[in-house]
């Protein structure tokens, strides 16, 4: 036999290893879902349940038995059943001493009660081995088998061997255990399925509070004031005009977003001449969530490309292309080809190109089977120096594109300036303290204080 097949038949399940019963209490969706899964790997399963009677939903190949008379059949027992419940299982104290209980409860509110509930079983069966597992997975994804978006499986208790038990069945089921530790995790593991996006959250109030700012900034300018002062009605420009103004707005002020943290947080350690003090609690959640700030910025800057592309469909520029074209034949006069124009136009969309093609670029290398497979420098390159030089081409794309009328008076109606102008404001102030900070004279204390030194060391002598 060759070197692989041999190494195949190393990989390859030994199915002729026995498992062991597992005990399931509750027969409700929860736990017929598991025991399901649980039978298709092999595990012979037996319910404790208020009622023996089979119904069709149980499984075909499990028993039903009552709760102390299936207790007893198995070392492991799965609770599948809601906390306010567990006081029923004060009675079976004796017959559930030394086994391993399986708490998989959910809550309906954060941080409900004020223990979790496989603390609060530990504390009504001192006797029994209490672990933490399976409650971030859902019993519509078991059935389904639809768990790719929920293969881990946070495991945690005090007892190790009985924690080992649970984790072996949970990569017996084709899940990654990950071991969070003794049972005090248990707070945490049972308020995560609560959370909401917890870290999209500020990125995503942040966007829209800006969006909304910018939107009503446009509709004020370029559709009131024209309105007003013109007697144009450019109502119509809610629909692609604004939008194609708002969205490269949006994008560009959130990338600067995803790199002012770090500018901050170099000030900061320059500042203190140590990289062992903490950052204040507002500059470390910024950091956590750039990757979401940055993918809502690519999101934007899509949506600009897919609006820019429709631009020659709209009724308005077709009017306004004829519209010239007639006033040139009335004036029997052809325009002449501008070459700096020309030069000028040509630029801001390759600038615009290339500075997309690197953000879809970062937002590839995000994404976690990407990132995976680079090592640190490698995604730091990608992250820093390529991201630094999106921003760079992005904020190159807004200045050529308004820079000739930025400066002209009729670029601030009623004294505002233009949103482009109020769009460069985050990027370029990134930007050049960006660069002050490469000089030498301020980057090597910066490396220094990075790989460890201190100016002022406490334990010095
Ligand atoms: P469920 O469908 O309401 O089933 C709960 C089961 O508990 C019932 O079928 C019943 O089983 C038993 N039960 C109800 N009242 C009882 C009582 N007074 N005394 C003893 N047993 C009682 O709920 P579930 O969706 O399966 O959820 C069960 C547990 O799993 C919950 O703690 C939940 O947070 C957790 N969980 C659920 C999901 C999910 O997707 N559903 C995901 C993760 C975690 P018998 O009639 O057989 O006695």
């Amino acid at each position: 036999m060759n070197k692989n097949s041999s190494n195949i038949m190393a990989l390859a399940p030994n199915t002729s290893n026995k498992r062991e019963t597992v005990c399931i209490f509750g027969t409700g969706d929860f736990g017929r879902a598991l025991g399901h899964k649980m039978i298709q790997s092999g595990y012979p399963v037996v319910y404790g349940s208020r009622s023996t009677q089979i119904s069709n939903l149980i499984p075909k190949d499990a028993e039903v038995l009552s709760h102390a008379e299936a207790a007893q059949k198995a070392a492991i027992i799965i609770i599948a059943i809601q906390r306010q419940h567990y006081n029923f299982l004060i009675p079976l104290a004796e017959i559930l001493h030394g086994k391993v209980l399986v708490d998989i409860s959910n809550n309906l509110k954060l941080n409900q009660y004020p223990e979790s509930n496989a603390e609060y079983l530990a504390q009504l069966l001192p006797g029994s081995r209490v672990v933490k597992a399976f409650n971030t997975v859902s019993a519509w994804a078991l059935q389904s088998g639809t768990l790719d978006a929920s293969r881990q499986v946070f495991v945690c208790g005090d007892d190790v061997e009985a924690k080992q038990m649970v984790m072996n069945i949970v990569r017996a089921l084709s899940l990654t255990p990950l071991d969070k530790g003794s049972l005090l995790a248990a707070q945490e593991i049972e308020n995560y399925p609560l959370q909401l996006f917890p870290i999209w959250k500020f990125p995503i109030f942040l966007s829209l509070g800006l969006t909304a700012f910018f939107f009503f900034y446009c509709l004020a300018l370029d559709v009131i004031y024209t309105y007003i002062y013109e007697r144009n009605n450019f109502s119509f420009f809610i629909a692609i005009t604004i939008p194609n103004r708002v969205c490269p707005v949006m994008a560009l002020i959130l990338l600067a977003l995803v790199y002012l943290p770090g500018i901050f947080a170099a000030i900061i350690q320059l500042y203190r001449g140590t990289k062992y003090r903490r950052f204040p609690d507002w500059l470390d959640k910024w950091m956590l969530c750039r990757k979401q700030l940055g993918l809502i910025a690519l999101a934007f800057a899509s949506l600009h490309v897919v609006f820019t592309l429709v631009t020659p469909m709209r009724a308005f520029v077709s009017w306004r292309t004829s519209k010239g074209i007639i006033s040139q034949v009335l004036n029997n006069k052809t325009e002449p080809l501008s070459n700096t124009n020309a030069w000028i136009s040509d630029s801001y969309l390759a600038l615009g190109i290339l500075g997309f093609f690197l953000f879809v670029l970062l937002g590839i290398t995000s994404l976690p089977s990407v990132s995976n497979n680079v090592n640190w420098r490698e995604f730091r390159f990608v992250q820093s120096k390529l991201g630094y030089l999106a921003l760079i081409l992005c904020t190159a794309h807004t200045l050529v594109y308004g820079g000739k009328w930025f400066l002209s008076p009729s670029a601030y109606k009623w004294y505002l300036p233009n949103i482009y102008i109020l769009s460069l404001i985050v990027p370029c102030a990134v930007l050049v303290v960006k660069f002050v900070l490469i000089f030498p004279c301020v980057d090597k204390p910066l490396t220094q204080i990075r790989q460890g030194w201190e100016r002022n060391p406490k334990h010095s002598e």
